[in-house]
């Protein structure tokens, strides 16, 4: 039969790797218990309207990215979710989740997005992301941020740094919009072909392109920033100045518009420099339209998404060791009767706490005690435990320190293995 692949820019994430992804979920579950968000969790699929409306439908996802589909049986449009935010926003209004007040959530899954795979950029790839709904003031933007700041580095991120920008409110970008358009009608002949098409659509966006013979127009261009009135000048201020009392260093870049469509006010990246052209880690702002643009009420929002391969391939380059997951013991089982025996023992070591491999057979049979102990070595185990017919013939078990154990070994009642389980927890 002919082989089958995984689909180009999908990942197999394989052990020992998914040690790590294990490890970095621990982290992140702790952190947000430790800030109060909780987890929610949305269908992979979802309306194609939901993100044509809600990403945007001049953004890259929404025009060249989406893995849409119609439903063979009923026609429905649907669409593998690119990104999780308006998902949330749909299952807030859905649930009506905001009706006693704010709510801090976070989520980590899959997301989908037809680009060129590369490193650092996949079709497949997860998101973490953290979203605080109903909650207007400056101080969520700031601790969104300081969340993300602490999680990446408890993780031992280094050499990361946090621009920012504010995008204000539509009245403010759309006076700015206009002066865009008439700057850029100066110099059409100077813009590419994807700034010309969105000269019209969505002007802003043209500042983010990473096109080098465009950066000294862009960075000429009228910055968002000279646009802003009073209150969003506040709204800005007052993060800033509540990161900086945090100890947070952060830099303002006016061309950071953010790629979606629904942000307004604080916009955010953590970026790395040791990722090449993918070194934005965590990206997010704030978006109080987005609820009306759903169906919802009015409510303020605010959160990020991180790229969690991105975050992992920098811990890796940065010489993060992997991670081993415990094993106490591994079980020698020289022959077919000691089965019943064993797993028995090993269900009742299991439910008291302890990790313990079982030597299986292969289409070659057990193999001797001598390749089971081979095996027992390489697994990494801490213990030995022996269930061979001499020690089952009085009732025993013997168990043996494996590693720099230097040879300790022990015997203990077969008929007991809960009383085996101080020691396996012990060090050897
Ligand atoms: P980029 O400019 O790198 O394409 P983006 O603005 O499209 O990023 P967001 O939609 O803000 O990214 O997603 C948040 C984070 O998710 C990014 O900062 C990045 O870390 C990660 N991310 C986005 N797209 C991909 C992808 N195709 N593969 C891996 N990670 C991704
Ligand atoms: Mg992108």
């Amino acid at each position: 039969m002919e082989k089958l692949f995984a689909v180009k820019g999908m990942n197999d994430i394989l052990p020992p790797d998914s040690a790590r992804w294990e490890w970095f979920e621990d982290q992140v579950r702790r952190q947000m218990e430790r800030c109060a968000y909780r987890n929610i969790r949305t269908p992979i699929v979802e309306p194609t309207a939901l993100f044509v409306r809600g990403t945007g439908e001049t953004t890259d996802i929404v025009e060249k990215e989406m893995y849409s589909f119609d439903d063979r049986l009923n026609g429905e449009a649907l669409t593998l979710r690119p990104e999780n935010t308006p998902g949330v926003v749909r299952a807030a209004i859905e649930h009506n989740l905001t009706y006693d007040g704010g709510k801090r959530l976070y989520y980590m899954g899959p997301m989908f997005r037809h680009e060129r795979p590369q490193r650092g950029r996949y079709r497949q790839f997860y998101q973490l992301g953290a979203e605080a709904l109903g909650f207007a003031g400056p101080e969520l933007d700031a601790e969104l941020m300081l969340l993300a700041y602490q999680l990446l580095s408890d993780l031992g991120v280094r050499s990361m740094r946090i621009e920012l920008n504010s995008l204000g409110i539509p009245s403010e970008r759309h006076a700015h919009r206009a002066a865009l358009i008439v700057y850029f009608e100066k110099h059409v002949d100077l813009l590419d072909e994807d700034a010309r098409r969105r000269l019209r659509t969505n002007p802003l966006r043209i500042l983010d392109t990473k096109n080098p013979a465009m950066q000294d127009l862009v960075h000429q261009a009228p910055q968002l920033l000279d646009f802003l009135g009073e209150h969003s000048l506040k709204h800005f201020d007052t993060v800033k100045k509540l990161l900086s009392a945090c100890g947070v260093q952060w830099t303002v870049n006016p061309r950071l518009v953010r790629g979606l469509d629904y942000y307004s006010h604080t916009v955010f990246e953590f970026i790395t420099d040791e990722l090449g052209a993918q070194g934005t880690l965590c990206g997010g702002g704030r978006y109080d339209g987005l609820f009306e643009l759903l169906g919802g009420k009015p409510t303020p929002a605010v959160g990020w998404g991180m790229g969690v391969e991105r975050v992992l391939e920098l811990l890796k380059a940065q010489g993060h060791v992997g991670v081993v997951p415990n094993l106490d013991a591994y079980a020698i089982i020289p022959d077919e009767v000691g089965l019943s025996d064993a797993m028995q023992c090993l269900q009742v070591l299991r439910s008291q706490g302890i990790s313990v491999q079982m030597h299986a057979s292969t289409a070659d049979g057990r193999g001797s005690i001598k390749s089971q102990f081979k095996r027992a070595n390489a697994s990494g185990a801490r213990f030995a435990l022996i269930f061979g017919a001499d020690e089952r013939a009085q009732g025993l078990v013997t168990i043996k320190a494996l590693r720099d154990g230097l040879g300790i070994q022990f015997a203990e009642s077969l008929h007991q293995p809960a009383q085996w389980v101080k020691r396996l927890q012990s060090a050897a």
